[in-house]
């Protein structure tokens, strides 16, 4: 998702937030491996959901299969308030649960063997949380479209699934597949992730939607969207074959969605070409229109950008070439490839989500429109990079660090590919990234020691001043007699990044450390390539 809005928002509530930096049990409970959590290795879901937009409220369980990987008897399910757990049962036998906040502890009474799999039922209700500011928030969204049918949706990120459905609300543990059951009232249908199996008809008049994900998916893909939707969809030839598209929104934009929906295609034609092929072909691709922005649900992208093309209509970047597409269709779809592909294991490490997403923009635009045009794109970004504080944020409490790791991330990439210098191999880090880490959670050490030993460089010091650190490292240089100084400030120790600058008629290489290095120069200034994400001091 994009939080660009909110930064500008919301900045003053958001930094007094993150400067105090205080984090609570709960936190700890919610943002790290417990040792109830740590035992076992969550296989299968099923949910199996009501939702009744007349009473904002839904019922239903989710059935939990799991390997034990060491023997325990006490298992952490995580459900927020004001959802309740009503029972737990195992083995037809009902359960003793002890509560802390949103963390619920569930003491097993029969044996787990090491290697055995096993599973129980967790049954839940309540009315849940509602999304005031969806996505931004989470929970659910009640809204009604123009008929005013019912039009309801889901989101998460952040907050987590456990907003709106018992799970192991921890990133570092994928679910292997999952059954999504969601029964809806006379008149409207559900869209979730994956693909549908069967739909049930009740003498009721509700119908239940089984939707099928057979791919590794994170809780916060997950999601319900229920409307009066109706359906078109395309098939697309792609890398790995026939992938089916689909597309859901509300009849009354139908039209609309026909000519702005074009953007899918073109996505997956831009992506597959720079990270390799499209992860979930099997659970296939929609686009999924919801009463908000939108979201990275895997396989279920959902969309909210008014058939606009921009931001909302605008142009993050201001270059122009943001206006020439859909934001919401390409940035959400991105996240196929960094976000459900790949998949952060700590929300600390977002930024592998989030700058290479936001770096994607870029990417679909030099796919269609040049080098230049890209170039042109993530140069305008700049202005909404704030270097308040790191893009890592801390570990074990479920936070995530500096909004820049949208901007400021995808300018890191674009600095580190002028340093590569070889875009040959530079889309081989894209997709090797795809391949290596395909359908895993990772680690952002996993992720820069790949890059660096793909491109042949030692980039310790470029992460940790670029990830770890607020500043940007700073050129500073004088020209006396013919002769240039120059060496880094700002910079974290043994930070030696190699840089363009044009002098003396010509583009060149100079390689600063954090001590001086001179040289002739017969101009009396120069200038830095524009492309690298730095600033520079004359003295
Ligand atoms: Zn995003």
């Amino acid at each position: 998702m994009n939080k660009y809005i909110i930064i500008l928002l919301a900045f003053t509530t958001v930094q007094i937030t993150f400067g105090q930096e205080s984090f609570t049990r709960q936190d700890t409970l919610r943002g790290s491996i417990t040792p109830e959590r740590a035992w076992w290795d969550v296989t299968y879901y099923h949910l199996d959901v009501s939702v009744d937009p007349a009473t904002k409220s839904i019922k239903g369980k989710n059935t939990v299969q799991y390997k034990v990987l060491e023997p325990y008897k006490v298992l952490q399910i995580d459900l927020q308030a004001p959802l309740k757990i009503t029972k737990v049962v195992q083995n037809g036998e009902i359960l003793n649960i002890n509560h802390d906040g949103n963390a619920h502890f569930i003491n097993l009474k029969s044996d787990q063997k090491k290697g055995s799999i096993q599973s129980l039922d967790v049954y839940y209700e309540g009315q849940p949380q509602e999304a005031k500011r969806a996505p931004w928030d989470g929970g659910f969204s009640w809204s009604k479209d123009a008929d005013g049918n019912d039009f309801v949706a889901t989101s998460c990120q952040g907050l987590g699934a456990s907003v709106w459905w018992p799970n192991k609300d921890h990133m570092y543990d994928e679910v292997d597949s999952m059954l999504i059951s969601v029964t809806v009232p006379k008149g409207l249908m559900d869209v979730s992730n994956g693909q549908l199996r069967n739909v049930e008809e009740h003498k009721d008049g509700t119908k239940t939607y089984n939707w099928f994900v057979s791919n590794p998916i994170n809780n916060y893909g997950v999601n319900v969207n229920i409307g009066d939707y109706v359906h078109y969809s395309e098939d697309y030839k792609g890398e790995k074959g026939l992938l089916k598209m689909d597309y859901y929104v509300l009849k009354e934009n139908l039209e609309k969605a026909k000519t702005q929906f074009k953007d899918a295609p073109r996505m997956m034609e831009a992506f597959e070409h720079w990270f390799g092929p499209y992860p979930f072909y099997e659970d296939g691709y929609k686009l999924v229109e919801v009463p908000y922005l939108g979201m990275e649900h895997q396989s279920s992208v959902t969309y909210g950008n008014k058939f606009k093309n921009g931001y909302l209509g605008r142009d993050v970047s201001g270059s122009g070439w943001g206006m020439k597409f859909d934001f919401i269709i390409i940035h959400e779809s991105a996240h196929e490839w960094f976000a459900n592909n790949i998949t952060y294991k700590d929300m600390a490490d977002m930024w592998i989500h989030e700058s290479f997403t936001s770096y994607s923009e870029s990417l679909f635009v030099e796919y269609f429109y040049g080098k230049k045009a890209a170039a042109e794109y993530v140069i305008g970004v700049r202005k909404n990079i704030l270097n308040d504080k790191p893009i890592i944020g801390p570990y074990n409490v479920n936070q995530s660090g500096s909004g820049d790791m949208y901007y400021k991330g995808s300018n890191i990439l674009h600095t580190l590919r002028q340093w590569i210098n070889d875009d040959v191999k530079w889309r081989g880090i894209l997709r090797g990234l795809n391949e290596t880490f395909y359908h895993q959670t990772v680690t952002t050490e996993q992720i820069e020691n790949y890059i660096s030993k793909s491109a042949g460089l030692d980039l310790t010091a470029f992460f940790n001043q670029y990830l770890r650190d607020a500043r940007i490292p700073t050129l500073e240089y004088s020209i006396k007699n013919k002769q240039l100084k120059y060496r880094w400030i700002d910079t974290v120790p043994n930070f030696e990044m190699p840089i363009q600058v044009y002098f003396d008629g010509k583009e060149q290489w100079l390689f600063p450390k954090t001590d001086w290095s001179t040289m002739k120069i017969n101009d009396d200034d120069l200038k830095v390539d524009v492309d690298f994400y730095v600033e520079s001091l004359k003295l």
